[in-house]
Parts: C-alpha cells; sequence; structure tokens
C-alpha cells in the first residue's frame, strides 16, 4: 500500500530502528552502506537505536519470553503493550511508542526498516493515527524465536530466512502485504560468493578455528584433545584476553607448528574463511554469519542458557551444518568421527554450510534492492492545504476565535507529538491550543490507572514537560501565529465516580504537585495567572468515559476555585453545567487525530493570551460549537470500541 508522504524533495530518505540487539546493528550498517553505495545522493540512510536506555534489556527480554511461551498473534500484541510494566518495575512500552515517534518525526522518513515485533507494533500505532504522512514499513526477522510476535505486525513487507518461516507468517499473518523468503542478510565481507566455493576444496591438514570462550581449564583440555588428533592443525582466538593467550602460548609452546593462538582478530570473516571447520560457543559469534562463509561449525556448550542459544544450535542441526558437543572429550570425539573415512563427514557438514552460504549470498544486496524500490515508489505530496475555517485575528483588535484547551500528547496517553500537535491544530487555522497531559500523585496510582503507568506523567516528568511545550510555544506563534497554552489535566482518581475529578490547570508557568488537594490546586493555579477548568464534570454517555463526579458533587465548595466547567468533551454534552448557568467551556479531549471530530469553544476577544483566558473567566461572547474537518469524518472505530482503554487510546 503506498500511502501519501511527507516528502518533496525528491531525495528519498530510509530510516532503520534498531533495538539493542547485536545482531540489528550487524545488518542495520551493511543495509546502510549498500543503499548509499546504490543510491548515491538520492536516498538517505539513518540508522536510529530505539531499544537504548531501559528499552534495550526489554526487547531481548520480550524475546526470549516469546520463545518460551510460543504466544502468538492478538495475544502477543496486548502481552507486549503490557509487558514491562510491574514485571521490570519500568514502563517499557510508553517508552519505545515514544522514542519511536519522536524519531519518526526528527526523520519523516519515506521507508521504515526495524527488526523488532515490538518496534512494529510502536510503528503501527503511528500509521493507525498518522495525521499527514505516512512511511513504508519493512520488517526483516532476524531471529528465528521472535517469530510468532510477527505474527501481530502490519507491514508493506516481511523478509524472512527461508521458505518455512515465510510460510508460517503468509498463513498466520493477514495483516502483511507481502513475505519474502530472501536468506539471512549478514554482512557482505562474509559472502564473497567465490570463497564459498572454495570452501569446498578442504586439503589436509584439516584447519580447525577455535573461538575460545571458556574457562581456562576447559580451553586447555580442548586443546590438548585436539592435538591428540592427527592431520589437524589448530588456531585458537582469545580475543581480548591477553593472559589466557599467553597462558595458552606457554602451555603449548612443544606444538607451535600445529597450534597458533591470537588475541583480538579483525577480520574475523577473513579468518573464518581461511579454515575449514569452527568451532565456538553460540553467542560469541553469529552463527548464521559462520555458516555464511560456508564453513561448518562445532558449537560448545550449546544446551545451556538461554533460549536464544538453544535456538542457535537447534540451527545448526536442522540444517546439518555441523554438531553439538559440550565437554572436551566429546568434541574431539565429534571431529574425529567426522574425520573418518578421509573426512567423509566434514565434507558432508561442508557442503550443507555451503548451501545455506549460497542462500544467504547475496541476500543483503537484495533485501537493499527491494528497500531501494520501495523507497523511489513512496508517493510524494505537496503539504494538506491549510484550512482556515477563522480568520486570524491580530492583538489589539477583537476577532472571532477558535480555541481546543483540552488535549493529549505523547507525553502521556495521546499519539501526537508536541511538534505534530502544533501543526496538526495550526494547520487548520486554531487560534489557541492548550496541551493539558494526564498529571497523577505517584503514590495515588491505583486500579485501572496502574495499568498506564509510563501513560500518564508524574511529577518527576514535568521539568521536560514544560521545557519541550516552551519551545514549541515560539514555534506555534512564529510558524501559524497560534498560542499554545502550557496545561495539565490533574487525575485525582478514587475508587469511584464520587471520589474521582480531573481537573484542568490552563497556561501554567512551572510544575505544580499532584500530592497537593485539588483546593491547593486550584489556587496554585490561579496564583501562577492560569484558569481552572472542571474536566467531563458531569455523567458521560459515551461507552468510555469513566465519570468523575467529585467536584459536581462539592459544586457550592469549589464554585469560586473553578473558572470553567466543561460542557462538552469529545461527542459528551453535560446539560446540567447549562441548566445551571456555570461558566462553561467545552474541548475536545483529543488524544489521536480522529478527536478533531468534537465540541470546540469560540471566543470574541483579543487574540492574546491574556484576553483569552480574562473572555473565559467572564464567560461572556463565549459559544461552543461541533468540529469536523474534511478529513477526519469521525467514523466508528470498531477495533477501538474492542480494545482495553490503554490500547485505545486514553483515559480522558
Ligand atoms: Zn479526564
Ligand atoms: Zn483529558
Amino acid at each position: 500500500m503506498l500511502y501519501p508522504t511527507y516528502s518533496h524533495r525528491g531525495v528519498k530518505d530510509v530510516l532503520i530502528l534498531t533495538g539493542g540487539q547485536e545482531e540489528h546493528h550487524y545488518v542495520a550498517r551493511a543495509l546502510r552502506d549498500l543503499l548509499e553505495e546504490e543510491a548515491g545522493s538520492d536516498v538517505r540512510v539513518e540508522v536510529r537505536e530505539v531499544g537504548r536506555g531501559g528499552v534495550d534489556g526489554w526487547l531481548g527480554w520480550i524475546t526470549e519470553r516469546m520463545g518460551r511461551r510460543g504466544a502468538r498473534g492478538e495475544k502477543m500484541q496486548k502481552w507486549i503493550r503490557r509487558a514491562g510494566i510491574g514485571t521490570l518495575g519500568r514502563s517499557a512500552w510508553p517508552q519505545l511508542r515514544r522514542l519511536v515517534a519522536l524519531t519518526l518525526e526528527e526523520n519523516r522518513p519515506e521507508v521504515v526498516v526495524f527488526f523488532h515485533p515490538a518496534i512494529g507494533l510502536a510503528l503501527q500505532e503511528r500509521v493507525q493515527d498518522r495525521s499527514e504522512a505516512g512511511f513504508q514499513r519493512v520488517g526483516v526477522v532476524l531471529e528465528a524465536e521472535e517469530l510468532p510476535g510477527w505474527d501481530a505486525v502490519t507491514a508493506d513487507l516481511l523478509w524472512v530466512a527461508d521458505e518455512g518461516a515465510a510460510k508460517e507468517l503468509r498463513e498466520k499473518n493477514p495483516r502483511v502485504q507481502e513475505v519474502v523468503a530472501g536468506g539471512w542478510p549478514v554482512r557482505p565481507g562474509f559472502v564473497p560468493a567465490e570463497e564459498i566455493k572454495r570452501a569446498g576444496k578442504a586439503r589436509p591438514p584439516v584447519k580447525i578455528l577455535y573461538l575460545v570462550n571458556s574457562r581456562r581449564r576447559k580451553a586447555h583440555r580442548t586443546l590438548e584433545h585436539l592435538l591428540e588428533m592427527e592431520g589437524v592443525v589448530v588456531t585458537a582466538v582469545v580475543g581480548k584476553e591477553e593472559g589466557l593467550r599467553a597462558d595458552l602460548r606457554k602451555a603449548f609452546s612443544g606444538a607451535k607448528e600445529r597450534l597458533e593462538v591470537h588475541g583480538w582478530v579483525k577480520d574475523l570473516a577473513a579468518m573464518i574463511r581461511a579454515h575449514d571447520l569452527v568451532m565456538t560457543k553460540p553467542g560469541t559469534i553469529s552463527v548464521r554469519e559462520i555458516l555464511a562463509t560456508g564453513r561448518p561449525a562445532i558449537l560448545v556448550e550449546g544446551g545451556k542458557g538461554s533460549e536464544k542459544r538453544k535456538e542457535v544450535c537447534r540451527l545448526v542441526i536442522r540444517t546439518g551444518c555441523g554438531a553439538l558437543a559440550d565437554s572436551p572429550r566429546e568434541i574431539a570425539e565429534r571431529i574425529k568421527a567426522a574425520l573418518e573415512g578421509g573426512g567423509v563427514g566434514l565434507r558432508e557438514w561442508g557442503r550443507r554450510a555451503r548451501k545455506e552460504a549460497h542462500r544467504s549470498a547475496g541476500a543483503v544486496g537484495r533485501l537493499s534492492d527491494r528497500i531501494l524500490q520501495i523507497a523511489k515508489a513512496a508517493n510524494s505530496i505537496e503539504r494538506v492545504p491549510e484550512l482556515r475555517l477563522v480568520p486570524n485575528g491580530h492583538s489589539g483588535r477583537k476577532g472571532l476565535l477558535m480555541v481546543d484547551l483540552h488535549t493529549h500528547s505523547i507525553f502521556s496517553d495521546g499519539r501526537l507529538t508536541l511538534r505534530e500537535m502544533v501543526d496538526f491544530y495550526g494547520r487548520r487555522g486554531f487560534d489557541a491550543l492548550g496541551v493539558t497531559d494526564h498529571l497523577v500523585d505517584r503514590r495515588r496510582l491505583l486500579g485501572r490507572l496502574a495499568n498506564l503507568s509510563g501513560l500518564v506523567l508524574t511529577l518527576e516528568d514535568l521539568p521536560d514537560y514544560f521545557h519541550a511545550l516552551a519551545e514549541e510555544k515560539n514555534r506555534a506563534w512564529t510558524r501559524y501565529r497560534m498560542i499554545l497554552f502550557p496545561g495539565l489535566e490533574f487525575n485525582h482518581d478514587g475508587l469511584t465516580a464520587k471520589g474521582s475529578a480531573h481537573l484542568l490547570g490552563i497556561d501554567l508557568q512551572s510544575p505544580i504537585d499532584p500530592a497537593l488537594s485539588l483546593k491547593e490546586i486550584c489556587l496554585q493555579i490561579r496564583g501562577q495567572g492560569g484558569l481552572t477548568i472542571a474536566a467531563h464534570p458531569h455523567h458521560m454517555s459515551s461507552a468510555w468515559g469513566k465519570d468523575t463526579l467529585y467536584l459536581w458533587d462539592r459544586q457550592e465548595e469549589f464554585r469560586p476555585l473553578i473558572d470553567a466547567w466543561e460542557i462538552g468533551n469529545r461527542d459528551d454534552l453535560f446539560n446540567p453545567v447549562g441548566l445551571k448557568r456555570l461558566p462553561f467551556i467545552a474541548g475536545s479531549d483529543f488524544h489521536k487525530p480522529k478527536h478533531l471530530t468534537s465540541w470546540k469553544t469560540l471566543l470574541w476577544c483579543e487574540k492574546d493570551p491574556e484576553a483569552i483566558k480574562e473572555c473565559i473567566r467572564k464567560n461572556r461572547d463565549v459559544s461552543i460549537t461541533l468540529y469536523r474537518d474534511h478529513r477526519f469524518g469521525g467514523e466508528a472505530d470498531a477495533e477501538d470500541r474492542k480494545a482495553a482503554p490503554a490500547a485505545a487510546g486514553g483515559i480522558r
């Protein structure tokens, strides 16, 4: 599917999102190099890590769980969204979706390439709620045990290593346009075609490469066993362990002609290609890459440890490209058996490894060709035409202003970044926008809200939030002549509707502690010159809203502290606010673009922050209007109604 995209520059942007795993980096770099080589200045490639920080470990952790549980599809999707909260003591999913959103905003790519299903879900969220632009998605499946997770991912193209995996995905995932079994995209250095051929002509002595990653004693004993065999020479690579290197050299000084000991090797691919058989612990190097050189492998101590290691072992067994062995004796026995009868076994391993190698050879090239093709085909359109329903007023002169003072950004459970919100409202000619992300007292997080941790602001997040708003405030004015009011929605949620209140503070200058009582919060908001607004103060008729009646039940008490009461909130109207002649306002409680279809406020006043606030306080020359624009018709979203609030975009 081709979505219209941001670009009208001619240059296409490819964004590669990695998730902190080693394999991601290898493949990402290889792809970047090839794409840049092929496309020259027509394509810009950016590699960004979105798994950094806390999320880093989280993606790996999810991968492991996927393997163990074998959960699929929808179940997996829900599970990824919930994962990390509580279990890891942090909210990984909100972090990931925020990071992905910001990275996309910065790069505005035509094509996004990604290697982890959780990143695919974060991208899906962006596409679902895209306001102005889209991008093509290419998922590359690098880990077999992540396969079930990819069921839930929507993409234009999914790239997998082999036909078996491709078949499985085509059956289980109807959301993907195309699944390609294109081979495992290893770094080009590993697979020069002529080298694979040469791998077939092993001549005695048999050259064994031992990538040492074991304890000293085990390495000693393994080498002893290997050197007992005839017709074998060994290269041991110890990496950065200088002590071990010296130690082995000394211990085997009598076998100098048959044993070389190296430290850190820069061109490991070349080193592997100079041997007939590689011995390694899974995880030391990508076994995919060993196989891509056409050399067989013996995996040491593979049965132990993580799912990932076990999967690597299964790969070697399944493809018949080598063997597993645990003790030094076992290793030696396996090799001896392979060398019997003039090395029939070793030749067979080699034949199969070369088969794998041919499959991988050129895979990264083919993948980069496909990405390039997709990037070039990506539609470029002009920016969305501006829709100005309301003439831009000037300071010092009264005008009719359309304002929306109840909106949520990605700082809490909204879908758009602040920048996107400013563009979204600014292009439509709004005169003032209040961003009011949810703020909760961490100590009071209870019940339903606890599931949303990370989707709400807490006191610690406020400095960042205010800083980001201050930056956008300038841009909103210079670019769109739109006033941006920094605000907050104080969520004081009790166990019942009567015990719950949502209070908006508009035009705030600095953080306010959510742990304060509602009265104190009102006083602080006013002390900063801000407006106090009771959000959705009466029974809501929509399926979504959870009633918040605390302020309504204490009307007399709060009347002097509240500047206006929401008479309209998104689709809902609260008649009693009008009947009681309370000062009113209406807002969209915006979480995503389709919420643009909702109640708004029209003011007749000067386009100036103080004038706007004064107009609302006095509550004269105020009216409400139901707004629907030509792009967001507000059709019912069946998926939303089914989904859990957290997944569907928010608490009100
Ligand atoms: Zn609310
Ligand atoms: Zn809200």
